[in-house]
């Protein structure tokens, strides 16, 4: 359906999260205009400082509950192109309702906000994640856009509060994502715009959002900052680095992604997987072991594990991984490599006295 392509303006929801900061980067980078929306007026504040030189390419504006009906119907009004990334993403939540409301009421809100009120729109992107494709098991899988996780559905159905805090997060983003296709399915054949959704595996890389200490960075890069800086890990195990780890995504890459999802026509309809490879916490431990000059961290040096005792080991086993030829083909997305993004990361801490 589109092309959307620069000067068109277009809307970022949850602008300042870890994420989406980047792609409001990267749009105005290549020319677009920008409206990105935050819960309250302190968290624009970082935003309109960060991109002033763009002047009115960039605007910011609070939708305070995306949960409420017609949340986004001002927000959408005048742009070509929607990029919606606001959803919470964190392991606290007791009743699971704490992040499927928001995640499900947020995604459904801003697509009725399009029909009613986005004329202009012509292609609407949701970062929904690869926590809907995945499931949990003992063997070797490799996951494609054809799979659903439907094994955190079940979770949280049976148990509730009780089930895992990552089954309650796989579940608002797999039931997030389902709402879209379904409103989206239901919606097509009156609306002026087609839909792409982003399947991201972890994402990790330098952090341009408004954070004072690692804990504000966003759930998966302060995970890369406790494992990769601190000398001890915070108390991990040399089995837990060299074990523990799955797929991954650079987020300027991912960033770019969202960009070029807007403006290749056969991306409409398609939810697309973006992950650049897999990873043991060892693996970027390696990878900060050998930038030179060492990065000089705050926290006095870095975490050696056990060398080579990640991805590649005989014994290093990874249970899940990706089918990424969609991406490869729909985007051309080019990834950055585990050294890439650690040395950029750990320059980021040092840049900011971490
Ligand atoms: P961040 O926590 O940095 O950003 C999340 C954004 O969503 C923030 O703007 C946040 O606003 C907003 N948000 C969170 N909860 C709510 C809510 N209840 N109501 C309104 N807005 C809310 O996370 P990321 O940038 O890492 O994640 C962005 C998106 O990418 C999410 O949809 C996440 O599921 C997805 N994703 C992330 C991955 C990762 O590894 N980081 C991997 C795959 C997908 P506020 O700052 O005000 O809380």
């Amino acid at each position: 359906m589109p092309a959307v392509q620069p000067p068109c303006k277009v809307l970022v929801s949850g602008a300042n999260g870890y994420i989406a900061i980047w792609v409001v980067r990267t749009l105005l980078e290549k020319g677009y205009s920008v409206r990105g929306t935050v819960r309250s007026e302190d968290k624009a504040v970082h935003l309109r400082q960060l991109f002033s030189s763009y002047g009115d390419k960039h605007e910011v504006i609070v939708v305070e509950d995306i949960t409420k009906e017609g949340a986004f119907d001002e927000a959408v009004k005048g742009v070509d192109a929607i990029e919606h990334t606001a959803s919470p993403f964190h392991m606290n939540a007791d009743d699971p309702n704490e992040l499927i409301i928001p995640a499900v009421n947020g995604t459904v809100g801003i697509l009725k906000s399009a029909v009613k009120y986005g004329q202009s729109v012509k292609r609407v992107v949701v970062t929904s994640s690869a926590a809907a494709i995945l499931r949990d098991s003992p063997t070797p899988s490799v996951f494609s856009e054809l799979d659903w996780n439907e094994q955190c559905l079940e979770s949280v159905k049976e148990k509730g509060r009780e089930a895992p805090n990552v089954m309650k997060y796989r579940a608002s983003k797999t039931l997030a994502e389902k709402a879209a296709w379904e409103f989206w399915n239901t919606h097509k054949a009156s609306i002026g715009w087609d839909l792409t959704v982003l399947n991201p595996s972890y994402v990790f890389g330098p952090a341009i959002n408004a954070a004072t200490a690692p804990s504000g960075l966003g759930t998966s890069a302060n995970m890369f900052y406790n494992y990769v800086a601190h000398p001890n890990s915070n108390g991990a195990t040399n089995e837990f680095l060299a074990s523990v780890g799955t797929a991954w995504i650079d987020v300027r890459d991912l960033a770019e992604a969202h960009v070029i999802s807007l403006e290749k026509e056969a991306a409409g309809g398609e939810r697309i997987i973006v992950s650049a490879g897999l990873w043991k916490w060892q693996d970027f431990i390696d990878a900060a072991n050998t930038i030179s000059p060492p990065p000089k961290l705050a926290t006095g040096g870095l975490p050696k594990g056990n060398p080579g005792a990640g991805t590649g080991h005989p014994s290093t086993v990874h249970l899940l991984n990706y089918d990424t030829a969609k991406a490869a083909r729909i985007l051309g997305v080019k990834y950055r490599t585990i050294a890439e993004t650690t040395k950029d990361t750990l320059a980021d801490y040092e840049a900011r006295g971490w």
